[in-house]
């Protein structure tokens, strides 16, 4: 073992050997891993092998699909086999809902490249699975790619391969500190003191203590799992294939051949956490005593599902544990404030998932970026409230247990809630709020009658007439809607002009007024679709999604500058914002500053009642607009102002859901649809607001290139659906004829233009006005025509109020 190597790598699992492989296969051969016991010590060793397609996040999908392809190499370069068994796999669907869930998540599957797959009557699916009762199934989908491996011969495969590229594994080299220097870490292990430049926690089910050693909390806990295997299956000796990796969401199980008998996974609806704080140092390779009681109607859906088990005993039971974050996906990136100390945890399905998490760490720490849009596993996703003990128990238990649950898109679940709230909440909630959560914060979602509840669906709901309402009254008078759901970053300090310059690819707003402004990634992708605000005061505001506080945050201290201060207030300063016609009358009755006078993308301080507050003048729904920023403190005055003003104008206090359907009818994108990580600005517009003429700033040069390129072969269009029952929500592939020419990437209902309107990222030569497309919406082909953009008012002149 060296004194120094570049990184050292935590943990000797399925992720850290695959961590450790793509950094010397990308390059850097100059590291190693330190494993306190033997490789697989952790969860890997007991884990069942599977490996599947499905991912509700299409991005880990892809990467899930990687890993799969990746097997096979990892085999051929190690000399390790992996043992690997593509039996093919399906997916069960066992009511109506699911059964259109499954045919809709059959076309993710397409639009996102993975084309190996099919759907399967009931008929079919017991063909392909014999043993299996096909009792209450209405369909399937079949994968091609899908098995399992040998989860030992795996990770030495791993490793193997990464030691053939140069890498280096030390096996009973148990890290017992970590301390932070000038230049990177001092790994204290009892084998001695290592230094190196980065440090990468893949420590598994000791990720949390991991974390601790470097003064980071990780909102990861381990819950127990169990699987049996079956003694032999007397029909599995006369047919000549192994019998499909089966997952029968409806009953929570999932089945694959072993040998021939079968191994039956449950996920378990009565979960159990083990070791919050981590498991315990002494904890080796050892499993817990099989829970029947726990898991016995899953148990008894399982024995239904697969007959044959009535008949034969069980030869194994395993009980172990493995680490899940709040949403089930995992946590990987650099720790903000921690420069040099990388995530690669929560990983729970390790052999699915692992090969693509190590491909996307290595490309970040090589590279600086990943190749693909990792935001769904990235650890920024969390703010510190996720630290809470409370908060990663009821989410991770309420992740576990509705593994295979089936949740509709407006379904709203109870764990970790509610937790932060807008001081007008109370007051909200008595006005008929119902509410969304986003990063840990209460948004109100629409404003419904007493006693009305919405009914989970994958079509239009019953709340649906409700936010009709909502959105006429933005539309015809006024509506008011709490604006605390967005970040809010104070820039200030003698370099904050210089510093916003740099960051952001606009021009700079004047003081007094307000700007659009992309952030670009070196690579010339997006990084914010963000609004900065020149005060006039010296002082400057950035505002974003509020989902993205810490993932911002962290980009912005990575460009960090001499002179500037950034701070997030997005807490201290709430508000509300007034749009529609009458939004000026209503305003003007709360002031005698000329509000009248403020442009359309103005900013000022104002007297609004007794509140000293900030005003811009800005819209996101195409109407006459003003946002209005105040202390938290100040925020169930306010919005008791605004409602008497509003009182005679017509004003109707409305939701988030409104707001959706409001800028979908101005095609205004959104981020993680329209916008993400993956796209550049000629894709999606945003190099409209480009300026271009700057000398500088973060992610020119690549900008520059691709405008004077040949130009991108996707872009953004609007569309309009023929659809009366649902509407696109993300994802949808669309096809022109037989061609596939891109996916949706939001849609929703115009209720003023009265059409299913949606946003679709598609081939250049299919963005003309006019042009016939179709798309699978819920259960059915619905003809799609690319439409001019902004349905509503395209010249604007309502948000202009010209
Ligand atoms: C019953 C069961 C069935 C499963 N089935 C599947 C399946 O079918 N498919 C699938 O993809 N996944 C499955 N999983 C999940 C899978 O096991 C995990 O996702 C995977 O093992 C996680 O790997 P890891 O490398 O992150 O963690 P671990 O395997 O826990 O590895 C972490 C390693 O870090 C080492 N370590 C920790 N702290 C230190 C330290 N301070 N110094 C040095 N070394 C340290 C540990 O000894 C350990 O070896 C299953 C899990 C269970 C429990």
């Amino acid at each position: 073992m060296n004194s120094h190597y570049r990184v050292v790598v935590i943990g000797g699992g399925v992720v850290g050997t695959s961590v450790l492989y793509h950094l010397a296969k990308f390059g850097w051969k100059d590291v190693c891993l330190l494993e306190r016991s033997v490789l697989t010590a952790g969860s890997s060793w007991h884990a069942a092998g599977g490996f599947h397609a499905l991912n509700a996040d299409p991005n880990i999908a892809q990467l899930q699909a990687y890993t799969i392809d990746l097997l096979s190499e990892i085999e051929k370069e190690s000399g390790q086999s992996v043992g690997m068994h593509m039996t093919g796999g399906l997916t069960l669907a066992g009511t109506p809902d699911r059964w259109e869930w499954l045919q809709s998540a059959y076309r993710t599957f397409q639009s996102i490249g993975i084309e190996d797959c099919r759907l399967v009557t009931p008929e079919e699916a017991g063909d392909l699975c014999p043993i299996m009762s096909t009792d209450g199934i209405l369909g399937g989908m079949w994968a091609d790619r899908e098995g399992y491996i040998d989860t030992t011969g795996t990770v030495h495969a791993y490793a193997g391969a990464a030691k053939k590229r140069g890498a280096s594994v030390f096996e009973h080299t148990k890290v017992e500190a970590l301390e932070q220097t000038a230049e990177g870490w001092r790994v204290i292990t009892d084998k001695g003191v290592i230094t190196c430049e980065h440090v990468v926690n893949a420590a598994g089910l000791w990720a949390k203590q991991v974390g601790r050693m470097a003064g980071i909390e990780l909102p990861v806990a381990p819950l127990k799992h169990h699987y049996l295997i079956s003694d032999t299956i007397p029909e599995l000796e006369t047919i000549d294939f192994e019998v499909p990796m089966t997952v029968d969401l409806e009953g929570f199980t999932y089945m694959r051949q072993d040998q021939k008998g079968i191994l039956l996974g449950i996920y378990e609806i009565d979960h159990e956490h083990w070791a919050l704080d981590g498991a315990p140092w002494e904890y080796g390779i050892e499993l817990f005593q099989e829970q029947t009681d726990r898991i016995e109607n899953e148990l008894i859906l399982g024995f239904e599902r697969y007959p044959a088990l009535q008949e034969v005993g069980v030869k194994t039971w395993v009980n172990g544990a493995f680490t899940f974050s709040p949403d089930g996906n995992p946590l990987v990136g650099p720790v903000r404030g921690k420069p040099g100390y990388w995530c690669a945890c929560a990983v729970m399905a390790g052999f699915l998932q692992g090969g693509g998490v190590g491909k996307s760490l290595a490309e970040w720490m090589i590279n600086g970026e990943p190749e693909a849009d990792v935001f769904g596993m990235d650890v920024a996703r969390y703010g510190a409230f996720a630290e809470n003990k409370e908060f990663i128990r009821q989410t991770t238990g309420q992740f576990y247990t509705r593994r295979f649950v089936m949740t509709y898109p407006n379904e709203q679940l109870p764990a970790g809630r509610t937790l932060r709230m807008a001081p007008a909440y109370s007051d909200m909630s008595a006005a008929g709020a119902r509410w969304g959560a986003s990063y840990g914060l209460e948004v109100p979602l629409y404003f419904a009658p007493e006693g009305f509840e919405e009914t989970p669906t994958l079509k239009r709901s019953n709340a649906f007439p409700i936010v009709a309402k909502e959105c006429a009254a933005v539309r015809s008078s006024v509506g008011l809607l709490d604006i605390s759901g967005f970040s809010r970053f104070e820039i200030s300090g003698p370099a904050a002009e210089a510093w916003l310059d740099n960051v952001m690819a606009s021009a700079l707003p004047k003081p007094g007024r307000a700007k659009l402004a992309p952030m670009l990634s070196e690579a010339g992708k997006l990084k914010g679709d963000l609004t900065v605000f020149n005060w006039g005061d010296g002082t400057w505001w950035i505002m974003g999604s509020y989902y993205l506080r810490a993932w911002h945050m962290r980009w912005f201290d990575d460009h960090m500058m001499d002179g500037v201060r950034v701070r997030d207030v997005s807490d201290a300063r709430v508000g509300f914002s007034l749009s529609g016609p009458n939004s000026l009358k209503t305003i003007q009755k709360l002031t005698d500053g000329a509000i009248g006078d403020l442009k359309f993308m103005g900013c000022g301080t104002f007297d609004i009642g007794l509140i000293r507050a900030k005003v811009g003048r800005l819209s996101v729904t195409g109407e006459l607009g003003y946002e209005i920023h105040c202390e938290a403190s100040e925020h169930i005055t306010l919005r008791k102002l605004l409602l008497e003003a509003g009182a005679d104008q017509g004003m109707r206090e409305v939701g988030f859901n409104a707001l959706l359907s409001l800028r979908l009818e101005k095609s205004f994108g959104i981020w993680s649809a329209e916008f993400t990580q993956g796209y550049t600005p000629g894709q999606t517009g945003m190099d409209r607001w480009i300026a271009w003429e700057k000398p500088g700033f973060v992610g020119r040069d690549a900008a520059i290139a691709e405008r004077d390129g040949n130009g991108p072969s996707q872009m953004i269009a609007t569309l309009e659906v023929d659809a009366s029952d649902a509407d696109a929500s993300g994802y949808e592939p669309v096809w022109q004829g037989d061609r596939k020419v891109g996916f949706i990437t939001s849609g929703g209902y115009g209720h003023t233009v009265g059409k299913s309107l949606a946003m679709a990222m598609i081939d250049a030569d299919c963005t003309a006005e006019g042009t016939a497309l179709t798309a699978h919406i819920v259960g059915a082909e619905r003809s799609a025509t690319v439409i001019a953009a902004s349905p509503y008012d395209p010249e604007g002149r309502a948000m202009r109020g010209a």
